[in-house]
């Protein structure tokens, strides 16, 4: 912290019109981003034609993600890069050629000032209020890697908690790509947090081609995700702060992982010399690591791992049907879903059934059924009949 700015070893603080950079330490190797941070717009610009209350909604900017980027930058004592203006005025998380990079038109709401925009105009935004903030991503990054440290990309969003009616169930969720290397992790500690329901590329696809960590993330080869948290939980200062500690617990927590499964010098030394076996990215290790200490934690983090691959099973072998897993083995996708509300109504979380089955299904079950489900034939429904009895 002493050195902070004053070495070569920080970054250090800058203000700028369409974005800030808060300063903080490099050698923790982490870069907080939050690009849809702000609901300003450029003087010029007034309320974009909406009525001002418009551009206190989500469709503006991402509800306490600022709060929580600003809070954890902080507490973490590492760098952040914030937007400043709304993402109606042009989305730093799209590509330059994204149809939804300036948007018409948002969760109902029609945007006037964006109606008519010409290529001069759309220029104009990109040159502005869009590559200033990626040019500072870019230079922060560079600061990193000159000291000889690729850093962790971690972006910070929220969603809303329903979205055309029905609720979104997830507390919190995780997108990514390709690279799993923090996405993993940071799903593992938020797993171990016990108490929320966490989406894996949930409620959105993870990385899409263009958007801000497939330009900083994945074309400079750095680790990266994006933590989308609902915005109910964070909307007041009580929340955030709650969230703030949650989530420097969970960075730590996958600081820790990082480091544990880095192969030390020694250890790849030893491996060479045929001593011991090779640790395999993405913690699978196929039998060769030896489990030494299997504490609660642990456990449950490996019920969950195992949890997780059943749903996903089930999700991909869409041709086995619920009444054949029925009359097999007394349980189906169905029943899983009531365990999991169960579970989560011990715990004093409230779950709708469609919330539960949704989970396990991967989409809403009216939707699944419409398309994988079957008809029964005579003899699984007499099957299913009489195990009923
Ligand atoms: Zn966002």
């Amino acid at each position: 912290m002493a050195d902070r700015g004053t070495r070569g070893s920080g970054i250090a603080g800058q203000e700028e019109a369409s974005y800030c950079v808060l300063p903080g330490r490099t050698d923790r190797g982490l870069l907080l981003l939050c690009d849809h941070a702000g609901n300003a717009l450029p003087p010029g610009y007034g309320t974009l034609g909406l009525l001002p209350e418009q551009l206190k909604r989500h469709i503006a900017y991402d509800i306490g993600a600022a709060a929580i980027t600003r809070a954890l930058a902080a507490a973490l004592e590492v760098p952040a890069l914030l937007t400043r203006y709304s993402r109606l005025l042009i989305d730093p998380n799209r590509g330059r050629d994204d149809p939804t990079l300036i948007m018409r038109l948002s969760d109902g709401a029609v945007i006037p000032g964006n109606r008519k925009i010409d290529a001069a105009e759309r220029d104009k935004r990109l040159g502005l209020y869009y590559e200033p903030y990626h040019r500072a991503v870019d230079a922060a990054i560079d600061c990193f890697l000159a000291l000889g440290i690729p850093p962790i990309l971690l972006s910070i969003h929220s969603f809303t908690e329903s979205w055309k009616e029905s609720a979104r169930p997830w507390h919190v969720g995780v997108l990514w790509g390709g690279d799993g290397r923090v996405a993993k992790p940071l799903l593992e500690a938020l797993y171990a947090e016990g108490d929320l329901i966490v989406g894996e590329n949930e409620p959105y696809a993870g990385q899409l081609e263009g958007d801000c960590l497939w330009r900083h993330g994945a074309q400079r080869g750095l680790a990266s995700a994006i933590v989308e948290i609902r915005q109910d939980l964070i909307r007041d200062a009580a929340g955030q702060e709650a969230w703030t500690g949650r989530m420097r617990r969970i960075v730590e927590r996958v600081e820790r992982a990082l480091a544990a499964t880095a192969p030390p010098l020694e250890r790849i030394e030893r491996c060479q010399a045929g001593e011991v076996a090779p640790a395999l990215p993405d913690g699978c290790n196929h039998g060769v690591g030896e489990m030494t200490k299997l504490d609660k934690t642990l456990t449950m983090e490996l019920e969950a791992a195992a949890f997780r691959r059943l749903v996903e099973h089930l999700r991909q072998h869409t041709d086995v049907q619920n009444i054949d897993l029925m009359n097999l083995a007394g349980f189906c996708r169905n029943c899983l879903s009531n365990w999991y509300q169960e579970a989560a109504a011990e715990r004093g979380l409230r779950l709708s059934k469609d919330a539960a089955r949704e989970i396990i299904y991967g989409m809403p079950y009216k939707e699944w059924q419409a398309k994988y489900q079957k008809e029964a034939s005579a003899e699984a429904v007499a099957a299913f009949e009489k195990a009923k009895h």
